[in-house]
């Protein structure tokens, strides 16, 4: 475990915004390692780096950062198990650096909870942009959880979305979103029955401005499938999709 910027607060999660937001890097090329974490605390960020598995998920319990670049390929536990146990404990924005088209890992990895991925070799600008859109969706969480704390639960057939406490019901049953699963499935439940194109959801969930991360969004979509099951939102082909609430 080393330190790019001096130790000072404890972990900000649910507090910070982006100025003093902390950042854990888990990768154990110490070269990529220091590139990145030299990278973003020049953002202003706190960034601590572990270089395997178990300590990245023993800092991220420790830490409560408010996001993580998180390389799959390490010792001990890779990434993809490293997400499982991190997002199993207390969900926090992952980003996750994959080999060079290695989709399976890509797939696997947002399929466990990662909220974003990046194939290496990437562009620290990309890398920065990425994690600042992460930091903007918690950043937008926090609000919306402070500014409307007496919104109503969304309730659709036997689906409660409860925006507030960012809590989700299906058949009496909660269900364990990340989230971004969790924006997505606002985002569509919002306009029942409406198709939403996959740039639009990444645009709107995602904050990219270009359309090359739709494969994100579906897989995103499987994985809330997986969760509530099967029939709330349909693919609309070469399209995208919709929200079809279930009958009452
Ligand atoms: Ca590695």
């Amino acid at each position: 475990m080393t330190t790019a910027t001096p130790p000072g607060t404890p972990g900000t999660s649910g507090t910070s915004g982006q100025q003093n937001a902390t950042v854990l890097v888990v990768e154990d090329e110490p070269a990529i390692a220091a590139a990145i974490a030299q990278r973003l605390s020049a953002e202003g960020w706190r960034v601590e780096v572990a270089r395997d598995g178990l300590a990245g998920v023993d800092a991220a319990s420790r830490l409560s950062p408010d996001a993580i670049v998180l390389d799959v390929m390490l010792p001990g536990i890779d990434g993809l198990e490293v997400t499982r146990r991190i997002q199993a404990d207390h969900p926090i924005p992952i980003l996750m650096l994959t080999a060079r088209d290695d989709e399976t890992d890509m797939l696997v990895g947002l399929g466990v909870g990662a909220d974003d991925y990046m194939t290496k070799p990437f562009s620290m600008r990309e890398l920065v942009a990425r994690v600042k859109a992460l930091l903007r969706r918690v950043e937008r969480a926090q609000q919306a959880a402070v500014t409307t704390p007496a919104d109503p639960p969304m309730v659709m057939g036997d689906v409660t979305i409860d925006r507030a406490q960012r809590r989700v019901h299906r058949a009496g049953d909660e269900v364990h979103l990340t989230p971004t699963e969790f924006e997505l499935l606002v985002m569509l439940a919002s306009s029942p029955k409406t198709v939403q194109t996959r740039e639009r959801l990444l645009a709107e969930v995602w904050d990219w401005a270009d359309a090359s991360g739709t494969r994100t969004v579906d897989s995103h979509i499987k994985a809330l499938r997986r969760k509530l099951g099967p029939d709330l939102i349909r693919t609309v082909h070469g399209v995208g999709y919709a929200f079809e609430p279930p009958e009452a």
